[in-house]
């Protein structure tokens, strides 16, 4: 067995109860469910990688400020702190915060977008894609080659295609009005983004005339990469690495539910004064007013620290090692899974795992009903089902809460993926039997294939 390698950078003060089904009830469990996890009630899975999202662990220093928070409508103190951390970080003046990091999304595109514009980014993730085309624009992706290739070893397989970027700046078929780099690339496997390819994007968005948006949800996971990664990084403190990246932006839309610590929060910043009045009368009208965004004092003051201790370098150390850790054991257990492990998920190859499942039997959201029936651990199919026939890869998402689960609750992941992998070919594929349209991996139901 591998060794975790980093010492852990917190120890535990609070639990929570969580109990394992017996495997009968799993099973029962998940045939009312329709085959779909997204049906399965919190209180009967064991092991929950659904999502990162909101699904972390406070501190006892957020917590405490939650007490402290300060609930006034207007020129709220928590605010004043949550402003101070953002522009500390990022250095963009400009803040509005966001009920999450959609709120930012709606608030940007709605005052940016004109029916026909392209906006292209590195990979959009989903409720970015879907708030440009609800603006009538289009989204285009530009991932580099290395980032389709599941078994390429490479350090940044979330940067953007320089040349197409520039190809599509020089002669764009619509208005573009905004460059969009998503650092780490949640879409593509959760993979980081070099410095050095945010600097040229930098570069050319400004030849351009374009202004440059970071979509920052996990920025600190990148920065950590980068430290490890980059050449001349290695002794950078994770903050000075992010005051270099949000340097070469313009503005960013963040979610706090990621690497801001939160269970609920986000923001939209920038550098330019008009763009921030158009913006803010937006946030107005669909958010809240401008020094609470929707979210309570208390959150925009927990939201302060917890943005504070993700640029903690032990902290930082623990999360991706832990990442890394699983991805590493299911490795060794012969688990076909995506190279290298991304920032805050492992990815697991269902084709490679279940080659007897063609595509329209649904080889995924098949794995992700397996995996949990073997060890109530709940994972999340990012294939055919979520993405429809355009999917390039048929995974399985194992996404880790943030300082919430242990290695033996990892090892348990582990365990319940062997035994999927003993009776692989016992397997069946799934038909389905509800749900349409680019949400239905929410709501769909399935049956086993005879
Ligand atoms: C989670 C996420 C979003 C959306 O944030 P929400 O808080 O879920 O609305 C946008 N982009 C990326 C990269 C994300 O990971």
């Amino acid at each position: 067995m591998t060794n975790t390698p980093w010492p852990k950078a917190y120890r535990i003060k609070v639990v929570e109860p969580i109990r394992l089904p017996e495997r009968e009830e799993r099973e029962k469990l998940l045939r009312k469910a329709g085959y779909n996890v997204f049906n399965l009630a919190s209180d009967d899975v064991y092991v929950d990688l659904l999502t990162d999202s909101g699904t972390g662990a406070m501190s006892q220093a957020q917590w405490a400020a939650l007490m402290e928070g300060d609930e006034s409508y207007a020129g709220s103190r928590s605010f004043a702190q949550f402003q101070e951390a953002v522009q500390g970080i990022t250095g963009f003046p400009y803040v509005l915060p966001t009920h999450q990091g959609r709120g930012a999304e709606h608030v940007l595109f709605s005052t940016l977008l004109q029916p026909g514009d392209m906006v292209p980014s590195n990979a959009h993730f989903d409720t970015t894609r879907a708030h440009i085309l609800a603006n009538g624009g289009t989204p285009v992706d530009l991932p580099i080659p290395d980032a389709l290739d599941p078994d390429l070893d490479r350090p940044f397989k979330g940067d953007i295609d320089l040349a197409a970027l520039e190809a599509l700046l020089r002669n764009p078929p619509g208005r573009v009005p905004v460059v969009m780099l998503t650092v780490t690339n949640n879409t593509s496997a959760g993979q980081p983004v070099s410095l050095q390819n945010v600097r040229a994007v930098s570069a050319l968005a400004r030849a351009y005339g374009v202004p440059l948006f970071l979509d920052a949800c996990r920025y600190a996971e990148n920065c950590f990469f980068v430290r490890e990664r980059e050449r001349g990084y290695g002794s950078a403190e994770p903050r000075e690495i992010a005051a270099e990246l949000f340097s070469l932006a313009d503005g960013c839309t963040m979610s706090a539910k990621k690497d801001g610590l939160g269970n609920i929060g986000g923001f939209l910043a920038m550098r330019d004064l008009l763009l921030y009045g158009r913006c803010r009368e937006k946030l107005i009208l669909v958010e809240g007013f401008s020094t609470y965004g929707g979210l309570a004092g208390r959150d925009l003051a927990a939201i302060a620290v917890g943005l504070d201790e993700a640029l903690d370098l032990g902290y930082l150390r623990d999360r991706i090692g832990q990442v890394r850790w699983l991805g590493e054991r299911l490795r060794e257990e012969g688990i076909p899974v995506y190279w290298p492990p991304g920032g805050h998920a492992v990815y697991v190859n269902a084709e490679r795992l279940l080659p007897h499942i063609p595509r329209d039997a649904f080889p995924g959201q098949a794995l992700v009903g397996a995996i949990y029936v073997e060890g109530g651990v709940r994972a999340v199919e990012v294939g055919s089902v979520m993405m429809g026939p355009e999917a390039r890869l048929e995974l399985v998402r194992l996404a880790i809460p943030r300082r919430t689960y242990t290695q033996e609750h990892l090892e348990a992941v582990v365990e319940a993926l062997g035994r999927v992998r003993d009776r692989a070919r016992t397997i069946p594929g799934l038909r389905l039997v509800e749900g349409e349209g680019p949400l239905r991996h929410f709501v769909a139901r399935f049956e086993p294939i005879a």
